[in-house]
């Protein structure tokens, strides 16, 4: 008698939509960031703080689109102050450099 299924080890990788493009991208991919329980918003690199987080791509044009529709301060639950975006922006440009990701500047 043949019995089961072949078993494969299907690994998903897990999946996040990016709050500015809406592009869905690994995980991996994408910059966390996290709305502490003290109720500051940064950048969690480790994507592993608690907290209500939001995933965006390591772009600031994702930033600038997730402000302008107001969808970060939406996934966040909370508004997001200018100058609170404008560490986000220098922090997603550093993560976007540890990632090795290539800057996205010269595209317009
Ligand atoms: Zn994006």
């Amino acid at each position: 008698m043949a019995r089961g299924k072949p078993r494969q080890k299907v690994r998903k990788i897990p999946q996040r939509t990016c709050v500015g493009c809406r592009q869905v991208r690994p995980k991996k991919e994408l910059v966390r960031i996290v709305r502490t329980p003290e109720g500051l918003v940064e950048v969690d690199p480790t994507g592993k703080r608690s907290g209500r987080g939001a995933y965006i791509c390591p772009d600031a044009r994702c930033l600038v689109l997730a402000m302008k529709g107001k969808r970060l301060d939406a996934a966040l639950g909370a508004a997001v102050p200018e100058d609170v975006v404008d560490g986000l922006m220098r922090q997603i440009s550093l993560c976007a450099e540890e990632q090795g990701l290539p800057p996205e500047t010269a595209k317009s």
